[in-house]
């Protein structure tokens, strides 16, 4: 791995949730995070907005190590994400570790990314059991819990292909709360849905924001974002261009790309 970290101990005892800063990423020469600075709090919604390309997708898969950062660096709950200070050396972690760290953050996608051979009940209870932290019994009973909080009690042995987008959907956000992560992060989540199933799926998530649970959100979903975020970040070109409360950022923007997007999209 090409990357290079500078960062002091002083600097690693941050209080946000998750804190990035001055992230840098390309592919192939092509910069496609430009220097991103971004913090969380705990208990936080934060919304990231911007136009397809803008370096959305990358952002959430820097903040759970799917990439690593060329430059900069990205903490969740005071660790580096990939990396760990001994004394005053980084070193980078082994897979394994990288792996356990992971599992603090949930990441729902797109597509839903079930296991398809896998039925809902398995597919919530196949990490907590791999990882050894639930006997197979007790990730049952939590993973029965979850699928009823997310309205899917009457599903658990269903296969994927048996259910809808929707619910799919909402299995894969059981499946990131098995792991009782700090925050979770959802890539456009309702994107890949039919219309009329997008509202079961905001319900759920909107639910988790008002237990407090840490979310950031990259949707484009306006009214949903207006309404559940505490926060709203826009992206564009790998770079954050204007950030606010969504009172401010969605209904009065300053900047005139932001301007340019919400008139396409409302
Ligand atoms: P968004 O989610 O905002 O649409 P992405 O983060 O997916 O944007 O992509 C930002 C830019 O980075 C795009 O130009 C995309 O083509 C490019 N990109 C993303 N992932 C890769 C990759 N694995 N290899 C090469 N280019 C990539
Ligand atoms: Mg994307």
């Amino acid at each position: 791995m090409s990357t290079t970290i500078v960062q002091t101990a002083a600097e690693t005892a941050t209080k946000g949730l998750v804190e990035i800063h001055n992230v840098h990423k390309s592919y192939g020469g092509v910069e496609v995070l430009r220097g991103i600075d971004l913090t969380v709090q705990p208990g936080e919604v934060v919304a990231i907005l911007g136009p397809s390309g803008s370096g959305k997708s990358t952002l959430l898969r820097t903040i759970n190590h799917l990439e690593s950062v060329d430059r900069g660096s990205v903490t969740v709950d005071g660790q580096l994400i990939g990396y760990e200070l001994r004394g005053a050396k980084l070193y980078e972690l082994r897979e394994r570790e990288v792996l356990e760290r992971r599992t603090q953050i949930g990441i729902v996608f797109q597509n839903f990314n079930l296991f398809p051979h896998l039925t809902a009940l398995e597919n919530v209870t196949e990490a907590p059991v791999a990882l050894g932290r639930l006997s197979k019994d007790d990730a049952r009973e939590l993973a029965l819990g979850l699928l009823d909080r997310v309205g899917l009690a009457d599903k658990a042995e269903h296969y994927p292909r048996q259910l809808s987008g929707g619910q799919q959907q909402r299995v894969a956000i059981a499946r990131a709360l098995a792991l009782k992560p700090k925050v979770i992060l959802f890539d456009e989540p309702t994107s890949a849905l039919d219309p009329e199933l997008v509202g079961e799926v905001l319900d759920v998530i909107r639910d988790l924001a008002q237990l407090g649970t840490t979310l950031v959100i990259v949707t484009h979903e306006v009214g949903f974002a207006r309404e559940v975020a505490d926060r709203v970040v826009f992206l564009d070109g790998g770079r954050v261009i204007e950030q606010g409360p969504p009172a401010e950022v969605l209904v009065a923007p300053k900047h005139p790309r932001v301007q340019d997007f919400l008139a396409k999209v409302l």
